[in-house]
C-alpha cells in the first residue's frame, strides 16, 4: 500500500511509492510560522518515490532561501511539503493520511522552543541542527 497524503481541505493529494525517513520536529521560531504550530513535523521523502495525485494547480510554493521552501495549498493553506529547487524532498507529517510507519525520532532546535511549549519527557532532543 502507497502513502498517500492530502491536504485539510482535500484538493491537494499526493502518493509515495516508498518509505518515509527521518522524522523530525524543528522547534525553531522559523518553523512555528511556517507550519502555523508549535513545531514542525516532517519527514524525508525521495523524490522519486513522490508524485502528485490531485491540485497540484492549487499549489503555492513560498521560497525562504538558498533554493528551499514551502508548498501550501491556496485553499485551505496547509503546509504540504518541503522543496528544494523546486523538487519535493520533505513531507509535512500532518497531512500524511493513516499509519505511514514514521516516527519523530529527535527533535531539534528545542532551544529556540516558544515559552508556551512543554516537550514531553524522554524525547531526543537537541539544542540546535542534528544530522
Ligand atoms: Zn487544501
Ligand atoms: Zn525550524
Amino acid at each position: 500500500m502507497p502513502i498517500t497524503g492530502e491536504c485539510f481541505c482535500g484538493e491537494v493529494k499526493y502518493q509515495v511509492d516508498g518509505k518515509l525517513r527521518d522524522g523530525k520536529s524543528c522547534h525553531c521560531s522559523r518553523c512555528r510560522k511556517a507550519f502555523s504550530a508549535q513545531a514542525s513535523a516532517s519527514a524525508r521523502v525521495e523524490p522519486s518515490e513522490f508524485k502528485w495525485l490531485a491540485g497540484e494547480s492549487v499549489l503555492t510554493s513560498y521560497i525562504v532561501d538558498g533554493g528551499y521552501g514551502l508548498q501550501f495549498c491556496k485553499s485551505c493553506g496547509s503546509t504540504v511539503c518541503t522543496i528544494f529547487n523546486g523538487e519535493v524532498f520533505q513531507l509535512t507529517l500532518g497531512c500524511v493520511n493513516g499509519n505511514p510507519d514514521i516516527e519523530i525520532g529527535k527533535h531539534i532546535y528545542v532551544d529556540s522552543k516558544a515559552s508556551w511549549e512543554v516537550i514531553p519527557e524522554g524525547v531526543v532532543q537537541f539544542a540546535e541542527e542534528a544530522e
